[in-house]
């Protein structure tokens, strides 16, 4: 068996389409199974893209890499989120590893990749890239050679894929993948590699822009609409790809196929700030007249003493005297107060007052531990069947439309999971994945001793 692994990550694909009816039609998909040991994959608290790919590659939980989400608190000041990148990671990753122990990595839009760091191989970075303008691969010389393999235009991610403009978006999603495929055949044909790997943004783009289309149970479907089949159709173009991609290597490559997390419905979006002032705990100088992101100055510090961040899942951040600088929760008050609030955001209804099973996490309990600033609280409404709506002016606390563009689905706890041609592995499904358990059992392939801080353990043969 060779002693070369290829993963290639596909962002956001998930168990129940992948694994669901469409398999029989996904034969490169199908074969990597039957020969290879698959599964769902547990993804991180929260199951975001940022942090999820970075705690996958160094085996460190978010807590430990500081990192929360893609916008992260740089203080206790009252200010904008800052966003995360590679500068702000200090943890290893499996491509350091790599690199000390004299193996050469190839990696392709790996999140939070940017700006990229010197290795031993060659980097192009993703998604939080600013543009092409800047220098976006290691070495910066790839870029030429990455735009000359695409014909002069590769995409780092579709632009906005919250938009109305249903066409354009499938039209770009197509091809931004066909072009990172081929790039990746490309550096997979012509580098030299021990490691490789790639992450597709596609996916991820499709479901959030598509959903509402293919789910027969979503709230918004229409039957007989004309993109009914995008999400299927793109499944199905992926595995093709995939195939195609394979066909370049030989046979006894050892290969991963992973997501960072899945996807499911969006019931609609819970305005978790309008709930804070309907419940008197958040104070603004004066209520918009229309739905507006809530930004630090519109708040009247002195009166408030929680407020809350959109997104798939809220993040609720207290308020706390000796903490904040206009704080109005006494620290001994604090432990009491947040658990009071978690009960509350638990039980906050549907629409129709039924229950909806949210979840409420504090941090060191889900954290080893809780470098820089965590969140007071994350939060899963009705277990991400509901997004977090950040804004205020609605004068309500339940919507059923994103209120950050068209978007009709969240992410779920867990992903796919498939290895092929692992030598000790096996074959097998339905196995259940630690997202922790990636990196150290990268390293075991290539028999690297793992480190003491990566928090998971090698995937073994049951
Ligand atoms: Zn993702």
């Amino acid at each position: 068996m060779s002693n070369r692994l290829v993963v290639i990550g596909l962002d956001c694909v998930t168990p129940q389409l992948l694994y669901g009816d469409w398999l029989e039609e996904m034969p490169h998909i199908r074969r990597l199974m039957s020969g290879g040991y698959s599964g769902n994959l547990i993804s991180t608290i929260p199951p975001i893209t940022v942090p999820a790919w970075m705690s996958m590659m160094t085996s460190h939980d978010p807590g430990m890499l500081g990192c929360y989400g893609f916008r992260n608190r740089k203080s206790y000041e009252y200010e904008d989120l800052y966003i995360t990148n590679s500068n702000h990671i200090e943890a290893k990753t499996v491509w350091n590893h790599l690199s000390r122990h004299r193996l050469r990595s190839i990696l392709l839009g790996v999140p939070l990749t940017y700006p990229p760091k010197p290795l031993n191989g060659i980097l192009v970075s993703s998604f939080l890239a600013p543009g092409k303008d800047v220098d976006f691969t290691y070495p910066p010389e790839y870029k030429a050679t990455l735009e000359e393999v695409v014909g002069g235009d590769y995409i780092i991610d579709v632009k906005n894929f919250r938009t109305t403009h249903k066409e354009r978006l499938r039209d770009q999603i197509y091809a931004m993948t066909e072009r990172r495929f081929k790039a990746y055949r490309h550096m997979l044909t012509t580098e030299d590699w021990d490691f490789a790997m790639m992450v597709e943004m596609g996916p991820d783009r499709i479901h959030h822009g598509f959903w509402r289309y293919g789910d027969s149970e979503h709230r918004l479907y229409e039957q007989g609409n004309p993109y009914q089949d995008v999400i299927h159709d793109y499944y199905l173009y992926l595995d093709q790809e995939i195939g195609r991609t394979l066909e370049t290597l030989p046979d006894d490559v050892s290969v991963i196929v992973v997501s960072d997390h899945g996807a499911k419905g969006m019931k609609g979006g819970i305005c978790i700030n309008e709930f804070l002032i309907k419940n008197d705990f958040l104070k603004l100088k004066s209520y918009p007249k229309e739905p507006t992101r809530l930004r630090p100055h519109m708040i009247d510090w002195p009166k408030t003493k929680v407020w809350g961040e959109g997104g798939y899942y809220a993040r609720m951040f207290m308020n706390v005297e000796d903490r904040e600088p206009q704080g109005t929760i006494p620290s001994r008050e604090y432990d009491s107060f947040r658990r009071d609030l978690k009960q509350m955001i638990q039980s906050i209804p549907d629409s129709h007052g039924e229950p909806i099973g949210t979840k409420v996490f504090l941090p060191e309990e889900v954290y080893r531990k809780c470098k820089n600033i965590p969140p007071d609280l994350i939060v899963y409404l009705g277990d991400l069947d509901w997004r977090s709506a950040g804004t205020v002016g609605h004068r309500k606390i339940h919507i059923f439309e994103n209120d950050t563009g068209p978007d009709d689905a969240n992410h779920a706890q867990e992903g796919i999971f498939i290895w092929h041609n692992h030598p000790k592995l096996g074959t097998g499904g339905d196995n259940k994945v630690s997202i922790y358990d990636v990196a150290p059992s990268i390293l075991d392939f290539y028999s690297i001793p793992i480190p003491d801080e990566m928090v998971g353990t090698p995937l073994h043969h049951a």
